[in-house]
């Protein structure tokens, strides 16, 4: 995309709309995976400013983004600013990760809509520790798995993958 298209935005032909609860960085991660391009490509071809610097927890932990590039991003997919601005990370959560806490059922089973599985924003706050719908302790997978994984697709495929090892050692121990 060429710089001056940055003025003139034409909005994406398709995108997923943020469901409220969700984390900006899991709803740029489904649009990217919508455009089967990585997150990091997503935000070179749509802002105007250099991707901001992730932790360890990669796109999933996304810090705010400036004003900006939320005008940007809003425009491109065709929302109020508000919505974007009610899922962004606060700059107090943003901290290195070993590991990212989610509740499965939650992931999966999205009310809003069955099949958008989303990644909430609240299990971004670092002291959470269990599912407010489930009230259930919740499942950790490696903060890793966003750092490699180019979009949310690719993530939640490297999830089920980890939990599936998971449960094999867990069989493989009871023996
Ligand atoms: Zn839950």
């Amino acid at each position: 995309m060429s710089a001056e298209s940055h003025s003139s935005v034409t909005p994406w032909p398709v995108a997923p709309r943020p469901f409220y609860e969700e984390a900006f960085g899991g709803w740029l991660g489904r649009v990217a995976a919508r455009y089967q391009v990585s997150v990091a490509m997503l935000w070179e071809m749509s802002a105007s400013e250099p991707l901001p610097a992730h932790g360890t927890a990669g796109w999933i932990l996304f810090p705010p983004i400036s004003k900006i590039a939320l005008q940007q991003f809003a425009a491109l997919a065709r929302l109020d600013e508000q919505r974007l601005r009610h899922v962004q990370t606060p700059s107090a959560w943003i901290s290195e990760r070993r590991c990212m806490p989610y509740c499965f059922r939650c992931l999966v089973l999205n009310d809003a809509d069955v099949s958008a599985p989303r990644w909430k924003r609240e299990w971004l706050e670092p002291t959470v520790e269990f599912c407010t719908v489930h009230h259930t302790l919740l499942e950790t997978v490696p903060a890793s798995i966003f750092r490699l994984s180019s979009h949310f697709d690719a993530a939640l495929r490297a999830i089920s993958r980890y939990r599936e090892m998971r449960k094999f050692e867990g069989i493989r121990r009871l023996r």
